[in-house]
């Protein structure tokens, strides 16, 4: 991208953030293959913009493979991590981070990320080729004290028993969760399984075509990454995701989970070329995780109980709703 539109770009989110009231703060994000292979052009991009005062706060941030760090640009990340968010990817263990990113585990500086950015998650991505590896590596990554926030990857080939092995994967993460209570837990086991008993409209799941625009080099705009034509290999249609409404797929109004599972409205479009039709991976996968975290919910009060502790009126919601999904969905544990 040119730096002209980059700046012009942040002019504009600033426009329409001034006289926005719900609008606390912008974020941008600079998004790559490997971003750092135009480091000067995002540090021109934000010494610019830090050079005067803006109308609302505001952060950079973006997400790296950590491999193309120099000592200049860590003097410089350190001197500006208050201002500019370095989110790392990696993959878990060294083989599975060799596996997924091409050996590229021993060119990054762990302590460098641990120490300069102590609050980021490091972003995780599990495939089928290193699903088995899933539980080593997030335990790994916590004992060395990171935050660890895995997802797991889209556009490859998951068949069943890979998708059985991600099961059993979350499985020994939720054992190691129950023996070690006082870790961060990734998200998997931090939902909150009474939304199953909301009522009300269904709400949009993030903030696609919403509260967050992405743009192209040429600076078109795009409700998320996952929309780019390059990305998607779709040609985008200015209506595909309209500014308000739950893009919620009709058959997935009656289901149980339907609250507390999170479509991607890109990934849906990338596999049916329509944001609201779920993906059918995403469907077994959202399942999986789902019960594994009731499991958890159950595991956990039952050993809270067994120590004497009451469970306060929020505790007992969750356990209620953790029983009631595993009730309905006993036989697909
Ligand atoms: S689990 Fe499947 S059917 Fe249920 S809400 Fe999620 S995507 Fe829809």
């Amino acid at each position: 991208m040119r730096i002209n539109i980059a700046k012009e770009i942040i002019r504009n989110e600033f426009l329409q953030a001034k006289d926005t009231d719900n609008i606390d703060e912008v974020e941008f994000d600079f998004l790559g293959g490997e971003p750092f292979i135009k480091f000067n052009l995002m540090r021109e991009v934000m010494e610019w913009c830090w050079a005067k005062p803006r109308p609302k706060p505001y952060l950079f941030s973006v997400t790296t493979n950590g491999t193309l760090l120099n000592t200049e640009m860590k003097k410089w990340l350190q001197k500006n991590a208050s201002k500019f968010k370095v989110v790392l990817s990696c993959d878990g263990i060294f083989q599975a981070q060799n596996v997924n990113r091409s050996n590229s585990a021993d060119r990054i500086d762990y302590q460098f990320f641990l120490t300069t950015f102590p609050e980021q998650a490091v972003k995780m991505t599990v495939s089928p080729s290193s699903v088995h590896l899933f539980s080593k590596g997030v335990i790994e990554l916590i004992e060395k004290g990171f935050n660890v926030s895995p997802s797991w990857a889209y556009g490859v080939n998951w068949g069943k028993h890979h998708i059985y092995e991600y099961k059993k994967q979350l499985m020994l993460i939720a054992k190691y969760f129950l023996q070690h209570p006082d870790v961060r837990k990734i998200s998997v086991f931090e939902k909150r399984l009474s939304a199953i008993y909301d009522i009300g409209d269904f709400m949009r799941m993030c903030g696609t075509g919403g509260m967050m625009t992405t743009y192209d080099v040429d600076g078109r705009a795009y409700p998320c990454h996952l929309f780019l034509p390059f990305v998607s290999q779709r040609e985008y249609q200015a209506n595909l995701i309209p500014p308000h409404g739950s893009l919620i797929d009709t058959r997935c109004v009656d289901c149980q989970l339907a609250r507390i599972c999170q479509p991607c409205y890109g990934f849906n479009n990338m596999e049916n070329g329509n944001p609201t039709i779920r993906s059918s991976l995403f469907c077994l996968m959202s399942q999986c995780e789902i019960l594994v975290a009731a499991w958890f919910v159950c595991k956990r009060a039952e050993c809270e109980i067994a120590s004497g502790k009451v469970l306060c009126p929020s505790e007992k919601l969750e356990l209620k709703a953790a029983l009631d999904i595993l009730d309905f969905n006993a036989k697909s544990l």
